[in-house]
């Protein structure tokens, strides 16, 4: 029988890694599997391009793996039981239980709503297609007429505010957040985000606690309304809770617990790479949830499967984060450098060449994922014997 690889996921991380798996092992011995939800790859960092009104290109997962030997099974995974080796998947016909002898974890993560009330009737995110699409019909009804508030002054509420105050223009688009909007930025960059809100129109609210959001919009410190039309929820990225009722050791916020290698380090026949992973960069400090981390820790990862699997030595990965590419719109953007420790740096590319940067980004890790296994073949190695591969991992 063929060693059963099954992959949680087919965003950044999963669809990359099963590539990845699929080129350097050899199809007589291992069978692999892709689980996802969605039969497209959605590229998750276009979404708030998907709500302000883009058309985003279909990547059908069937094509993405044509000729590959992955094999895909679209449906949405409900429970893992980690002692069991089981996964428990749900699609238009039923409900299956998959068995595997060695899993990858990436099934990225969704929007935190923080425990704050109102979230989930009332505000729209774009953490996930199917909520970009929604919001998207919603700023269709509103028209040119209305208000819209994004809440969250991180990479995605910028993002988010931005796209929308550039594509609708006829719309008063506002900000608010707890902290200061890009408050992480470098001095330059910071100015230059700044002026990017103010010629697009966007109003800030900082030092803002959001503590409830209803149909007439999001209420504040506790007593005052900010109107709203539509609010946007863009406070964070929360894990999937079915990591934690699984059995694996899991972080409190419901990321998985790995060790440098990227193996959970309660089952190490289980891995986990971006967002839902718990991975240590090599500042010591965790990584942070980004498709930047989801490259990284998916190269590390699908490394270490390989040399488990393979009882060849596992090589260390860099586990570095570069900085924040953010768009401001389709004609503006910001790429903060950031130093070792994760520090923003003073010196950041601003305007048009960042905005080049980032469509270079956005184009090399879509043609990356799309072309998962970069025409087959590779070296692809021969797996050592159970018992031999067994004595591996507890020595490492
Ligand atoms: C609007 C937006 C803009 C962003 N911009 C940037 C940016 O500029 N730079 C940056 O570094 N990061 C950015 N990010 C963050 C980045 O997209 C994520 O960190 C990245 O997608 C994580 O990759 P992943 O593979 O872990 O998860 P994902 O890409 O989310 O992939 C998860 C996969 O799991 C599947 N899945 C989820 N749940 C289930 C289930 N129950 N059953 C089956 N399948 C499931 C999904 O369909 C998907 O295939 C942005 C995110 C958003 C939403």
């Amino acid at each position: 029988m063929r060693h059963r690889i099954i992959v949680l996921g087919a965003g950044y991380a999963g669809a990359a890694s099963a590539g990845h798996l699929a080129r350097r092992l050899h199809p007589d011995d291992v069978e692999i599997t892709v689980v996802s939800a969605d039969p497209d790859f959605v590229e998750r960092m276009r979404l708030h391009q998907l709500a302000a009104g883009q058309e985003l290109r279909r990547l059908p997962l069937t094509r993405m793996f044509a000729g590959t030997g992955i094999r895909l099974r679209v449906a949405r995974v409900t429970a893992l039981d980690a002692d069991r080796r089981t996964v428990t998947v749900t699609d238009g016909k039923g409900t299956d239980q998959l068995e595997y002898d060695t899993l990858l974890y990436t099934l990225g993560s969704t929007s935190a709503d923080h425990g704050v009330p109102g979230v989930d009737e009332h505000a729209f995110n774009v953490a996930d297609r199917p909520s970009a699409q929604r919001l998207r019909e919603r700023l269709d009804e509103l028209g040119d007429r209305g208000r819209v508030t994004v809440v969250g002054g991180n990479l995605t509420g910028i993002e988010a505010a931005t796209e929308i105050a550039e594509s609708r223009p006829g719309l008063r688009v506002a900000l608010a957040t707890s902290g200061e909007v890009g408050g992480w930025l470098g001095d330059k960059a910071r100015r230059h985000l700044l002026r990017a809100f103010d010629r697009l129109g966007i109003a800030i609210h900082q030092q803002t606690t959001v503590d409830g959001v209803d149909a007439a919009g999001v209420h504040v410190d506790g007593g005052s309304v900010l109107p709203a039309d539509v609010t946007v929820w863009a406070a964070g990225f929360a894990t999937h809770p079915i990591a934690a009722a699984s059995g694996l050791e899991v972080e409190e916020n419901g990321q998985i617990t790995v060790d440098r290698m990227m193996r959970s380090v309660s089952h190490p026949e289980v891995y986990a790479a971006g967002d839902s992973a718990h991975a240590i960069g090599d500042n010591g400090a965790p990584l942070p949830m980004s498709c930047a981390s989801a490259n990284l820790t998916r190269a590390q990862a699908t490394a270490t499967v390989v040399g488990d699997l393979t009882g060849r030595e596992v090589s260390k990965a860099p586990l570095f984060y570069p900085g924040n590419c953010v768009s401001l719109g389709g004609k503006d953007a910001l790429f903060q450098v950031v130093d070792g420790e994760a520090r923003s740096k003073s010196w950041a590319l601003r305007g048009w060449a960042a905005t080049r940067v980032k469509a270079a980004v956005l184009r090399t890790v879509t043609w990356n994922t799309g072309n998962p296994t970069y025409g087959l073949p590779s070296r692809r190695r021969r797996l050592t014997p159970g018992p031999v591969r067994a004595a591996k991992a507890v020595a490492d």
